[in-house]
């Protein structure tokens, strides 16, 4: 999306930039008549604000550091056309066929290959397989929580799976972060204070490394602090870790669930490491969970996609995906040093930003009185988008926050982007 750039249109983004609704319906004025039908849980399903964004993000001349679309310009897409077709005549009669609601076992044992990159030792057997990790975090709210029980999330949290929670009547609560992640007393203080209003928690919802949005990393240090206290008040962990190969300072950190395997789900996905659009993503459980997840899976979709599976079987069999995983890192390295330095360059004082060390987000904090949310419709005016903070946060934090990413446009849009981003900042401030 790009008025310069050759990319490709944004289309939509799962990430929830969103699909735009077409001008029918409500869109349109026209009353539902359904209404008096729907269950109470859909009170809680809400349009995220970045989904509304999608439509003005989308404009061609807007330069969008909204979006969380992963750049797959970097595929070898003839290579890979040829291994599909391969597929479909050698092996059609299963790829097209039904499958396991566990998924296809060649990918769950490759699967257990690539976990084993972040220290995590696993049983096939363990592993089922998911439609992209979005439904891993649906189905594992939908057999913990009962409608007003309390999960924990950092604040801000990653919207998809606010989403999931809220669909399911539970309640976040938020934990601070700082630098380093989610700070342990924050943790201590919240568990006090839920228990102390005699509710229920039943799990932290946590994404240690390279955050969405917050662009942080836990640090190596709070990583058995966190899981002792979880453990200690006998709260299960989420760990939710689509970005954590694609850290840009050659190092990868101790995964919650190789620390402590008996507490701990941990959720994979391929959507940032391949492609998104296969929507293949895992979920790595102790045994009773994952039994208990194979049941609430087969009622949602029978099995995951044998043909998107076998695909990403194939592709990991035959491409040199390290290979592919590395060269994504050097293209997000680039783009993140483009914002880094168009930031420090064009932004007025006051502001402030998190440095990120993998991933695809800067956290940004403008200076005391703006209002991202206010001023998102000026920013779109100077053709830039951002996802404006108060969307990442269930208890009306992030006024002066938004979220700025740099995975999708080039780095000349990127410094483009951040330069009409500030003069936005400058009007707003009267500077
Ligand atoms: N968790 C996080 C933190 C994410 O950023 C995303 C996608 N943006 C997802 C889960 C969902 O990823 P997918 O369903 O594509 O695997």
């Amino acid at each position: 999306m790009s008025d310069h750039s050759n990319q490709p249109n944004e289309s939509p983004d799962p990430e929830k930039t969103g699909t735009p609704v077409p001008a029918t319906g409500a869109a349109m004025g026209n009353l539902d008549t359904h209404s008096a039908r729907y269950a109470e849980r859909t009170a809680g399903m809400t349009a995220s604000e970045i989904r509304a964004l999608f439509a003005v993000a989308s404009r061609p001349e807007v330069v969008s550091l909204a979006g969380g679309m992963p750049n797959l310009a970097a595929l070898p897409l003839e290579s890979l056309s040829e291994e599909v077709a391969r597929l479909v005549t050698e092996q059609g009669q299963t790829a097209l066929q039904y499958g396991s609601a566990h998924g296809v076992p060649e990918l769950r044992e490759q699967i257990c290959e690539i976990m084993a990159l972040e220290g995590i030792s696993a049983h096939p057997d363990d592993v089922m397989v998911t439609v992209g990790s979005q439904m891993a975090l649906d189905l594992v709210t939908r057999i913990f929580t009962d409608p007003g029980d309390v999960v924990l999330a950092e604040g801000p949290s990653y919207v998809g799976a606010m989403g999931a929670f809220s669909t399911y009547q539970a309640d976040v609560v938020h934990v601070a972060m700082d630098e380093h992640g989610l700070h342990p007393d924050a943790l201590r203080g919240a568990i006090e204070e839920v228990h102390g209003q005699g509710r229920t928690i039943k799990f932290l919802y946590t994404i240690p490394n390279f955050h969405n949005p917050a662009g942080v990393t836990l640090s190596e240090e709070r990583r058995p602090e966190i899981l002792e206290i979880c453990a200690r008040h006998g709260i299960l962990v989420l760990e939710d870790n689509p970005y954590g190969l694609l850290g840009f300072e050659g190092r990868t950190y101790s995964s919650l669930r190789s620390l402590d395997p008996d507490n701990v789900v941990y959720l994979g996905s391929f959507s940032k490491t391949f492609a998104s659009g296969l929507r293949v993503g895992w979920v790595l459980a102790p045994h009773a969970v994952r039994e208990k997840l194979v049941l609430a899976a087969e009622s949602a979709t029978l099995c995951p996609p044998t043909l998107n599976q076998m695909i990403v079987s194939r592709y990991l069999s035959t491409h040199d995906w390290l290979g592919q995983i590395k060269s994504f890192r050097e293209q997000y390295r680039e783009r993140r040093d483009a914002m880094l330095s168009a930031l420090e360059q064009h932004m007025p004082a006051g502001c402030d930003w998190t440095r990120p060390e993998g991933g695809f987000f800067v956290w940004f904090t403008a200076p005391e009185g703006v209002d991202t949310k206010a001023m998102l419709p000026r920013a779109v005016t100077q053709r830039v988008a951002y996802a404006s903070g108060t969307g990442f946060y269930r208890d009306g934090l992030g006024t002066r926050q938004m979220r700025l990413s740099f995975c999708y446009p080039t780095p000349e849009r990127i410094h483009e982007g951040v330069r009409r981003l500030a003069n936005t900042l400058n009007e707003e401030l009267d500077l």
